[in-house]
């Protein structure tokens, strides 16, 4: 057994290869805040041109990128719809209201795929008792609430139903596409197909493509405005960013085409997890890099497995009362596959 834990608990958790190090140290630096940092310039460009979109943000997470996009989106009393486990909705520390002062309607869907009738009987009247219904988050991968597969691709047809039905009751949208560069490779087309059908994008650096940190948010030019005075309000604006930035950049350039592997490396854990009675891993569904794996095990709880796998140097998240998660990244291989399979035989038999 190696002394290097073999981590699944997130994609956060790589490290920057020793390539990425040297465009961090190489990075042409500014002040960001001052006259613009050259790295941060070049990395707004590329993920702009990267998803079609007139220009992008760079931000220090993907939660300021998603809250970014709120606020610019809405005003005080309105309301956004979304899935009820979306990340803005579950994961955000209710930021809409508590920032933004607005509130979230949500709707169900646990593969992402909002039905249209739902989004329809969700727009209200246009009343003064009524919140203004201004905003449609949807999120792409869908990581799911761990009742089913997780890391789910919203098919682009699916998403331009929804985008058709949203703006032509004035809504806009915004995807959280943290993980949309593994939607984009998965589904095998180009990002700018699926940020085609969203008025404002963000996807994190931080995820597959391995960055220490970061998320940018694109979307046009006014929008961009609101979201650079809220960037401003949060503290988010950041100085020799490029040292950062170069990292992103290098992560954009090099790391996306390889999402494949990990996409591989998660149906491989999904299978390996389905071997034992009582995992529930949906092993045929996997589209990315995402494994819910529910513990239907008499007397086993997602807290005594993560304990259990944990002591055989295999990491693992409890994601909800039933399941468990495992996440899928350039800091892993089919070695730590064989090492799961080794401690789940030694943990369950
Ligand atoms: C991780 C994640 C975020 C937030 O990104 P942070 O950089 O952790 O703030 C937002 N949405 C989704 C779907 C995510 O997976």
């Amino acid at each position: 057994m190696s002394a290097r834990a073999s981590d699944f608990r997130s994609d956060t958790v790589t490290r920057p290869s020793p390539a990425m190090l040297q465009a961090m140290t190489r990075a042409e630096l500014g002040d960001d805040v001052l006259d613009g940092d050259p790295t941060v310039g070049a990395l707004e460009r590329a993920a702009a041109e990267w998803l079609g979109k007139e220009g992008a943000l760079y931000v220090p997470s993907g939660t300021m990128a998603n809250q970014l996009a709120i606020g610019a989106w809405t005003r005080p009393g309105d309301e956004f719809v979304a899935e009820r486990s979306a990340h803005v909705v579950q994961w955000e520390a209710g930021a809409a209201a508590a920032l933004h002062g607005v509130q979230a309607q949500t709707l169900v869907a646990p593969d992402g795929r909002l039905a249209l009738a739902d989004l329809a009987r969700a727009l209200r009247m246009d009343s003064i008792h009524c919140p203004r219904t201004k905003l449609l988050c949807v999120e792409q991968t869908f990581m799911g609430d761990g009742d089913g597969p997780g890391g789910r691709v919203v098919p682009l047809a699916h998403l331009e139903g929804l985008t058709a039905l949203a703006r032509a009751h004035g809504l806009s949208v915004h995807m959280d596409g943290a993980r949309l560069p593994n939607a984009a490779v998965a589904a095998g087309l180009p990002a700018a197909r699926f940020a085609a059908c969203a008025d404002s994008v963000m996807f994190s650096l931080s995820k597959g493509l391995g960055a220490p940190v970061g998320a940018l948010v694109a979307g046009p030019a006014d929008f961009l405005a609101r979201a650079r005075v809220l960037r401003k309000r949060f503290g988010g604006w950041m100085r020799q960013a490029g040292v950062i930035a170069g990292a992103g950049l290098y992560g954009l350039r090099h790391n996306l085409a390889r999402l494949a592997e990990d996409h591989a490396l998660a149906r491989a854990v999904a299978e390996t997890c389905a071997r034992h009675e009582g995992l529930v891993a949906w092993p045929g569904e996997i589209e990315s890099n995402i494994v819910m794996v529910r513990v239907e095990r008499p007397g086993w709880t997602p807290e005594r497995l993560t304990e259990a796998l944990g002591a055989h140097g295999v990491l693992t998240m409890p994601m909800s009362a039933a399941s468990v998660r495992f996440v899928t990244h350039l800091d892993l291989g089919p070695p730590d596959v064989e090492r799961l399979a080794k401690a789940l035989a030694a943990v369950l038999g």
